[in-house]
C-alpha cells in the first residue's frame, strides 16, 4: 500500500533533506509544502518532477490547509516549517509565532481527520539559556519572554503544548523531537547560523565573526544523524506522547569551533569579535538517553567528520573544487 507523506518546510534544510531520502521509496508518495519565506526552490529541484513528490506552495498557518484534497489520506505528517535561525525568526517574529502555534494546531488537526502519525519539530532552545548542563527532556527551561529570541522559543514551547493536549485528548500519535544544532552544507550560506557562517568566511578567508568572547557552548549533530533520529521516531510506537532530545553530546566552544574551521578550511582568517546578541545561551548540550533507550538512536558522526563533509560541498556550492581550487571551465 502506498504511504502517504506530508512534510511542512520541505524547501528549507531539515524538510529538503527528508524528502529527498523519502522519494527514494517509491511507495511513499511525498507530499512537501512551503510558503518560501526562507525556503529555496532549488532545495528540492532535483526531486520537484518525480512522480512521487508533489510541492505545495501554501502556508501551514491558513486554517483551510486541513480541508486540502491532496492531503486527505495522509498517514505520516512530520512538521518542519518553521524560521529556525536567529537571523530569520528577528527578521519574521509573527510568522515564527503562526507557522508554531496555529500551523501545529493545523497539523495535529490534519492528523486527527486522518488518524495519521506525527513528528513535531522542536527545539533545544525550548530550554532557553539552561541554568543546568547537559539538558534533558525533564528540565523545564529558562526561557525570556520578553526579548528577541522569545517568538521562536516560546512559541516552540507553545507548539509543545498544543502536542500534548492532542495527545491527552483525542489519542493522536504525536511525537516531539527537541532537536539541537543541526548541520550540514544544506543550511543556506546566508543562513546566519555559525556553522554557515564560519565555514563561508573560512572559505572566502574573511573574518570569522565570533560574537562575544566565543566561551559559550553548543553541541552540533550532523543532518544525517539527525534526520535518522527523526525517521525512527516516527516508526517507533514508544515515541507517541513523548518529547526526545535529538542531538549530538559532544559539546564545544565557539571559539574552538572558529579554530577547528579554520583549521579545517587551511584559511588565512582572522577572528573578529563581535558583540554577543542578546539572551544568547551560555551552554546548550543534549542528554539523550532517552533517544537511545527509546529509539536506539544515537550520533554517530563527529564534528571533525561532519565538518569536513560540509566544507567540502560548500566549496563545490561556491564554484571551488573540492580542495579548494578555482574549478575552471571545459
Ligand atoms: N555565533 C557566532 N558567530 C556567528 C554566528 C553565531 O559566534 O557568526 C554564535 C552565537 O552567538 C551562538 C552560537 O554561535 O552563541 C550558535 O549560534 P546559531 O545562530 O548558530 O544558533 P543558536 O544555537 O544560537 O540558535
Amino acid at each position: 500500500m502506498q504511504k502517504k507523506i506530508l512534510i511542512t518546510g520541505v524547501a528549507g534544510f531539515l524538510g529538503s533533506y527528508l524528502a529527498r531520502k523519502l522519494v527514494k521509496e517509491e511507495n511513499n508518495l511525498v507530499i512537501g509544502i512551503d510558503n518560501l519565506c526562507t525556503g529555496l526552490l532549488s532545495n528540492i529541484k532535483d526531486i520537484v518532477n518525480k512522480n512521487n513528490f508533489c510541492f505545495i506552495q501554501t502556508d501551514v498557518s491558513e486554517k483551510e490547509i486541513i480541508k486540502s484534497k491532496q492531503l486527505q489520506g495522509v498517514h505520516e505528517i512530520y512538521h518542519l516549517a518553521s524560521l529556525a535561525s536567529p537571523k530569520f525568526y528577528q527578521a519574521y517574529p509573527l510568522r515564527t509565532i503562526a507557522v508554531t502555534t496555529t500551523g501545529t494546531q493545523n497539523m495535529l488537526e490534519l492528523a486527527k481527520i486522518n488518524n495519521a502519525k506525527i513528528v513535531y519539530s522542536s527545539t533545544s532552545e525550548a530550554y532557553g539559556d539552561p541554568e543546568i548542563n547537559p539538558q534533558s527532556e525533564k528540565y523545564w527551561g529558562n526561557v525570556n519572554t520578553w526579548g528577541p529570541r522569545a517568538c521562536y522559543d516560546e512559541s516552540k514551547r507553545l507548539g509543545e503544548v498544543f502536542c500534548y493536549e492532542y495527545y491527552q485528548r483525542y489519542k493522536i500519535q504525536v511525537k516531539v523531537a527537541r532537536i539541537f544544532n543541526t548541520y550540514s552544507a544544506g543550511l543556506r550560506n546566508d543562513d546566519g547560523r555559525v556553522i554557515s557562517n564560519f565555514v563561508t568566511q573560512a572559505i572566502k578567508n574573511e573574518n570569522i565573526t565570533v560574537y562575544g568572547d566565543g566561551s559559550q557552548t553548543r553541541s552540533f549533530c550532523y543532518v544525517d544523524d539527525t534526520i535518522r533520529g527523526l525517521l525512527l521516531m516516527m516508526e517507533k510506537d514508544q515515541a507517541s506522547g513523548e518529547i526526545i532530545n535529538i542531538g549530538n553530546r559532544q559539546e564545544y566552544k565557539i571559539i574552538d569551533l572558529a579554530y577547528l574551521i579554520k583549521k579545517l578550511t587551511f584559511s588565512s582568517s582572522q577572528i573578529s569579535f563581535q558583540p554577543l546578541p542578546e539572551d544568547d545561551p551560555k551552554v546548550r548540550r543534549p542528554v539523550i538517553d532517552k533517544a537511545k533507550e527509546l529509539l536506539g538512536w544515537e550520533p554517530i558522526i563527529n564534528l571533525e567528520e561532519g565538518l569536513r563533509e560540509t566544507i567540502s560541498v560548500y566549496r563545490e556550492k561556491m564554484g571551488l573544487g573540492k580542495n579548494g581550487e578555482l574549478k575552471m571551465e571545459n
